[in-house]
């Protein structure tokens, strides 16, 4: 099957796919990719096989790491990264969720001791049924998913 370009092809950078539907947005106000100097295309609600709708994000001249896309796991579970040069695939993997997450998210626990001491933030991933929970080293206390994505 000829897969129909849903968004303009780009030179050089990484192509995060699957990302679903409503997480995009999400994803970039998280990780800063819209303060960043490079260009960033954004399809929202593309169509996705048969019944659903998935969210894509291209940013030029950026490759990331493992351990970036890993944390990407954390909204887009399912997400693919194509690495592009000269406008072909020359990489292409699926994040997988990391075990421990390190000096990204702050806790949302205003008690927590992580927020008064200069510590890196730490939490465990615990998966629970179909959704994705973080407990904070420091304070132990377990936090949704959707708690971080919400922070500013
Ligand atoms: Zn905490």
């Amino acid at each position: 099957m000829k897969k129909k370009l849903q968004v303009e092809a780009i030179a050089h950078g990484t192509v995060i796919d699957h990302v679903p539907a409503g997480q995009g947005i999400k994803i970039l106000k998280f990780f800063q990719l819209s303060a960043a100097q490079e260009r960033i295309t954004v399809g929202l609600n593309l169509p996705s096989g048969e019944q659903q709708q998935k969210d894509l994000i291209k940013v030029e001249n950026t490759v990331f790491d493992e351990n970036q896309a890993n944390q990407l796991a954390l909204f887009a579970p399912n997400a693919t990264i194509n690495v592009i040069e000269d406008f072909e695939v020359v990489r292409k993997f699926h994040v997988s969720t990391p075990e421990q997450v390190k000096a990204v998210f702050a806790c949302p626990n205003s008690n927590c001791i992580s927020h008064n001491e200069p510590i890196d933030s730490n939490f465990y991933v615990r998966h629970q049924q179909q959704d994705i929970k973080l407990k904070c080293h420091y304070c132990e206390k377990t936090f949704d998913r959707s708690l971080f994505s919400e922070l500013d």
